[in-house]
């Protein structure tokens, strides 16, 4: 799998599975794709409406969060309207974010500023601000949470 080939990541068994191997489902556990393609690409604001309205699929939500993580991060960062950017965070990045290699990767990039609020990782490839910690101490995924936990004490 190349760095910058999209992948989806299968909501069921966490499989990551490029976009051209999805037509068949899941290659592990057989989980469809077919509603979850249509709505790739939306932008973050068609995410927060249909998390609290249209979508019961949880699954499929889960699915497009992780695709579209790198978008939302970068968003709550940039964001200047506060109950925007909690309402994206708290509705879809806390319940259903939970790619660790996007987080890392958004972690020692330009959009965290090396400016003097800075908080290093112990292993000093990562980056934060003590608010933004703040944050993502309350994503649910027990793989992400370890990392924060452990790399920012
Ligand atoms: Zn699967």
């Amino acid at each position: 799998m190349g760095i910058f080939e999209k992948y989806l990541i299968c909501p069921k068994c966490d499989t990551k599975i490029t976009l051209q191997d999805t037509e068949n489902g899941c290659l592990n556990c057989g989980f469809s794709f077919s509603s979850i393609i249509k709505l790739l690409g939306k932008d973050d604001d068609f995410l927060v409406l249909y998390s609290d309205c249209i979508y019961a699929d949880k699954l499929a939500l889960k699915c497009i969060v992780n695709y579209n993580s790198e978008k939302l991060l970068k968003h709550f960062i940039e964001c200047s309207w506060g109950a925007h950017y909690n309402t994206v965070f708290d509705k879809l990045i806390v319940p259903y974010f939970s790619d660790l290699d996007v987080l890392k990767n958004f972690l020692s990039s330009d959009i965290i500023r090396e400016d003097n609020n800075i908080v290093w990782s112990k292993n000093k490839e990562h980056k934060a601000y003590d608010l933004l910690l703040k944050y993502l101490r309350k994503i649910k995924d027990k793989n992400i949470h370890k990392f924060i936990v452990n790399e920012f004490k």
